[in-house]
């Protein structure tokens, strides 16, 4: 098996244990004697994993008993139309904050039901940094307040939770699991699993009791929370692979500390590679220092004539995936959970020699 450190935005690496664990009982799962893809969601070897892996992500999380967690497919697209479908309530207007591409994405989507009140616009600045929370315009009248707590393209990521009177709801796909946070705060929390929880086609959806029921009329009925909830999120055959692995990956998370030893980790991890990037005039990185995220660190080189080689050469070093997303250029490095401290280790080593031969 490849001993590559693969960088990929999403889908992301996975941590190798998990991958190994995996691999060991994919053919015979548990007492199915069949693999875990090959047996009915709701038989009892499938409808325990599902238990088990709702209450370790609980467990994870401190997700308190009055909120549900689904387990959907559609990823995080799907929640922008499902979260003003189900969290309007008669409301025509909704505040989003536009820090970046995917909150972009989001506010398009909202559109079509609703008005949205943008409280705060970080394209001004490139999506490089945020306004004081002091500065939002937030509408009183809003349904709710959405914003993106991790950019993943920008790598633009909240230090704080916004307070507001409103439900708040977080687009969390590429930070989910990757540091404590107060759930009881949010109204709805929802990830695509391809970043930081498994692999793509699973979207974990983490919504308050009281916020289910009284959705906007005539849509799709798997687009209702009440639907997803009331079927424990098995009204149609759900991403039962997905699941499954997303099952191994919280397994794996506890056994490593939690989100609160995942949060140490990943906090040296970016600051070591921030540090490469900041001391050196060969690499830069534009976010505003208190924005940066944990989670995706791009950064250009000085000379991007020199993109294609380092790209090259990282790749023949097995550091894979570090192409930038072609709006941001130059490279971006996403190191979720499962990116141990080597491969930062090992991804600096390589930027310093490269530079130490190109500058
Ligand atoms: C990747 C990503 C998305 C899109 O997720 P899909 O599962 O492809 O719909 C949305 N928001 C954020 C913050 C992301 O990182």
């Amino acid at each position: 098996m490849s001993q590559a450190y693969n960088f990929s935005a999403g889908p992301a690496m996975l941590p190798r244990e998990v991958l190994e664990t995996m691999q060991s009982e994919l053919l015979d799962y548990g007492k199915a004697k069949a693999s875990v893809m090959e047996i009915s969601h709701r038989g009892a070897d499938f409808m325990e994993l599902a238990q088990k892996s709702e209450q370790d992500l609980r467990d994870l999380m401190g997700i308190p008993n009055n909120y549900k967690v689904l387990f959907l497919q559609g990823g995080a697209s799907a929640q922008f139309s499902m979260v003003p479908i189900n969290l309007l309530r008669g409301k025509n207007i909704a505040s989003y904050a536009h820090t970046g591409h995917w909150s972009k994405k989001a506010i398009a989507e909202a559109k079509r039901y609703c008005d949205v009140n943008v409280v705060t616009d970080s394209s001004e600045n490139k999506y490089t940094d945020i306004d004081d929370f002091s500065n939002w315009n937030i509408d009183a009248n809003s349904a709710y307040l959405h914003y993106t707590p991790n950019e993943t393209i920008a790598g633009l990521e909240f230090d704080y939770s916004p307070e507001v009177d409103m439900p708040l709801v977080a687009d969390m796909s590429s930070t989910i699991l990757s540091r404590p946070i107060d759930v009881s705060k949010y109204g709805v929390i929802y990830a695509g699993a391809q970043k930081n929880i498994g692999p793509a086609g699973l979207t974990i959806v983490i919504v308050r009791e009281d916020l289910i029921g009284n959705v906007v009329e005539n849509q799709p009925i798997l687009f209702n929370y009440e639907t997803q909830s009331t079927n424990d999120s098995m009204y149609n055959t759900p991403s039962t692979f997905a699941w499954y692995a997303a099952g191994r990956v919280f397994e794996w998370l506890k056994e490593k500390g939690g989100v609160e030893g995942m949060a140490k980790i990943n906090q040296t991890k970016a600051q070591k590679l921030y540090s490469v990037i900041d001391e050196s005039d060969f690499y830069s990185n534009p976010v505003a220092v208190k924005y940066r995220s944990w989670m995706n660190v791009p950064f250009i080189l000085a000379d991007d004539s020199l993109d294609k080689l380092f790209l090259e050469k990282a790749y023949e070093s097995n550091l894979l995936a570090l192409k930038g997303h072609r709006s941001v250029g130059g490279m971006r490095a996403s190191i979720y959970n499962a990116m141990p401290e080597s491969g930062i280790d090992a991804l600096i080593d390589f930027m310093k020699a490269f530079e130490k031969e190109h500058a």
